[in-house]
């Protein structure tokens, strides 16, 4: 089991992916990557806690707390000093954008 803990939410077990590459299509914010056989978690620190991966998910092989998603990428951004994580980019609405993106 792989957690990212120390920036969020997010557990990816890659004992139990399939490598049907959904996470990686559906991650806004390019998560995982697809290596061979399974997916690597390679950015955990850029989640979100959208939850759009463990939705698409077949195995459950990815598990995150999405209950205030967007929120709570903000008060982090805002704790750490990060660039603010904003919805949309100004001219389209999302929930999946950074100002630096
Ligand atoms: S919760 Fe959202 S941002 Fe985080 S890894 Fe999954 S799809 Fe990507
Ligand atoms: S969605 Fe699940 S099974 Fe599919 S590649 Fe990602 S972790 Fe593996």
């Amino acid at each position: 089991m792989i957690n990212a803990y120390v920036f969020n939410t997010l557990q990816y077990d890659p004992k139990l992916c399939i490598g049907c590459r959904m996470c990686s299509i559906v991650c806004p914010h390019a998560v995982f990557a697809q290596n061979g056989r399974v997916a690597q978690l390679v950015r955990p620190e850029r989640c979100i806690e959208c939850g759009a991966c463990q939705r698409n998910c077949p195995t459950g092989a990815i598990t995150v707390d999405s209950g205030v998603g967007c929120a709570t990428a903000m008060i982090r951004a805002a704790l750490s000093g990060k660039e603010e994580v904003t919805c949309g980019d100004g001219s389209t609405a999302s929930c999946c954008a950074t100002k630096d993106e």
